[in-house]
């Protein structure tokens, strides 16, 4: 039996973002927390490197702000950048209050208690971390914290499948009011009602066929803000990691850039060196360069992968260096000390999302986006390194202050119908899903990956059409599942990204096509709307 739930809050989505508004939120009202399987599934637990912050005496805001502006490639809302960035060291210290074990800082005579590390872009020292496990720490300590308050409400192996709003129900007044949440135990469908809805289900990186992100980044707020009416943007900026290991049972692991930087060698099939052919810095240029010279090598040979070397240093300089690359190498067989490392890029980040303003407010009143689902502004067309984490934490806080704020304004949801299956049987062919799984994340890999052109772009358009359309009688005719739940949230990803690659007529960023290999001279963001609103 399908339940009805109420809370002031509902929060979709437990990683970084979404667990840290409710932390401020959950001593003041009641709070829920929703995720797709366990609380720690989500992107945050594998972030490795750390996160940006002005925290140095000799750093700046200023000089944070300008190295994210050029990483951005002239696309950042200067506006947005400020506000990260000034509340950096405000969102850093209420993580070490929280209890985070950041790295700290072994020398003696600086006045800075913790280790600051430096990244590509960066002109200053200022990305803490947690040795090279910074999302692990910060899942962890707000995992643990987010347990012990009792006004948050948590749910795992739920699956939010579509915002209600007033709209939809024919209720006065405008605004969103809940979502119908799958139960993933019992495969009922319940309502959770709430005064606030935030969107904290973080990217889309799933949409490929190569993803360094975990399972559940399948786009699913940014497809429900959608289809609840909220505007899109710059979907076409999705960031690519040149090195991830290619392996029928390696699921998503990176080969860190700091293989590279001590000298390792990519090599073709057969050996030979290629990154002069792209680059002067050769294995040592920035990662799109690297991702899109590897990607043009592939696809000039057709072959899977293309090979990391390493095996000409001494080996205990490789394993002293790199352990964990070293020992889940030796898991699937490849000792790095004597064999190449078979890699690929893989899709890493969306930089595109639910349009937002700096409190988190969508284009639906009392339905907000933190994290990577949401569009700030903050990145442009580029994501500069250890940004992104920054980003979920100042946004939840802006976001919780706001709420807070109007608590008392808003007025309770109205009567929701339950989820209506009256007219859906269940499904006695579940290969489609399967099938239409498996083409559309290939397709967007061949086709609007890492080079463009508007012949490819054209082709994954007209494959999408078809596939949306098979999608949405199915999803008409048939029970729901959480497999068809993200498919289907997919397809509609998977088709804005197409349509502003598309729509942008020039290269820039993270979006390069062969058809217009330069830049324009008005740089301009991919704003879309849904067109029923
Ligand atoms: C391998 C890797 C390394 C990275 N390294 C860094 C780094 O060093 N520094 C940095 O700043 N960034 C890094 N990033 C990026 C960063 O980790 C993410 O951008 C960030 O963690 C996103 O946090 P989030 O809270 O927005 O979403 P996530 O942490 O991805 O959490 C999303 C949550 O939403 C839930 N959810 C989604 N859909 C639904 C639904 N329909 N119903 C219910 N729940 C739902 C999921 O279950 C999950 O709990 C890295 C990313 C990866 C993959």
């Amino acid at each position: 039996m399908s339940q009805v739930l109420q809370h002031d809050v509902l929060i979709i989505g437990s990683g970084a973002a979404g667990l840290s508004l409710a932390l401020q939120l959950g001593d003041h009202c009641s709070v829920a927390v929703l995720s797709k399987s366990t609380l720690d599934d989500g992107s945050t637990r594998w972030a490795q490197g750390g996160i940006a912050a002005v925290l140095d005496t000799e750093d700046s805001v200023e000089s944070h702000v300008q190295d994210t502006l050029v990483a951005g490639a002239d696309l950042c809302e200067e506006e947005a950048v400020r506000f990260t960035v000034q509340n950096s060291k405000k969102s850093i210290d209420w993580l070490i209050r929280q209890g985070v074990p950041f790295t700290p800082n072994d020398e003696t005579n600086s006045d800075q208690p913790y280790h600051l590390t430096r990244e590509g872009g960066h002109s200053h020292r200022r990305i803490i971390h947690a040795a090279d496990a910074t999302g692990r720490a910060v899942s962890d300590t707000l995992i643990a914290q987010a347990l012990r308050k009792p006004g948050i409400d948590i749910y795992t192996r739920r699956m939010a499948v579509d915002l209600i709003t007033r709209r939809k129900l024919d209720a006065e007044g405008h605004g969103c009011v809940g979502a119908y949440v799958l139960n993933c135990d019992t495969e009922h469908v319940d309502v959770f009602k709430a005064r606030f809805v935030i969107l904290a289900t973080g990217g889309a990186s799933k949409v490929y066929l190569y993803t360094s992100n975990p399972d559940g980044a399948s786009g699913d707020g940014i497809a429900m803000a959608w289809r609840a009416g909220c505007r899109v943007a710059n979907m076409e900026f999705n960031q690519f990691h040149p090195t991830c290991l290619y392996h029928p049972q390696a699921k998503s692991f990176l080969i860190t850039e700091a293989l590279r930087g001590e000298g390792a060698h990519l090599l073709l099939p057969d050996g030979q060196r290629f990154m002069h052919h792209f680059d002067e810095r050769k294995e040592l240029a920035p990662r799109d360069v690297v991702a899109r010279a590897i990607d043009h090598e592939m696809k000039r040979l057709g072959s899977d992968c293309v090979y990391l070397d390493i095996s000409h240093k001494p080996a205990a300089f490789i394993k002293n260096h790199f352990p964990t690359v070293y020992e889940r190498c030796l898991e699937y067989g490849i000792d790095i000390t004597k064999d190449p490392i078979p890699v690929v890029p893989a899709a890493h980040y969306t930089c595109g999302g639910i349009v937002v303003d700096t409190k988190g407010h969508t284009d639906t009143p009392n339905l907000y986006a933190i994290g990577e689902a949401s569009f700030t502004g903050l990145h442009g067309a580029n994501r500069m390194a250890s940004n992104s984490l920054l980003e979920c934490l100042v946004y939840a806080e802006s976001a919780a202050k706001d709420i807070l704020s109007k608590l008392h304004c808003v007025p309770e949801p109205p009567y929701v119908p339950h989820w209506d299956e009256s007219q859906v049987t269940d499904s006695d062919e579940d290969v489609v899903i399967a099938h239409n799984w498996d083409e559309l994340r290939r397709f967007m890999w061949d086709y609007v990956g890492i080079v463009r052109t508007n012949k490819r772009l054209q082709r994954a358009k007209h494959r999408i059409d078809m596939l949306n359309n098979e999608i949405s009688e199915y999803y008409s005719n048939y029970k729901i599942s959480g497999d068809l739940i993200e498919l289907r949230n997919l397809s509609v990803v998977a088709d804005l990204i197409i349509r502003s690659a598309l729509m942008r007529k020039e290269s820039r960023g993270l979006h390069y096509t062969l058809d217009y290999p330069n830049p324009s001279t008005e740089p301009r963001n991919t704003v879309l709307t849904p067109d029923q609103w």
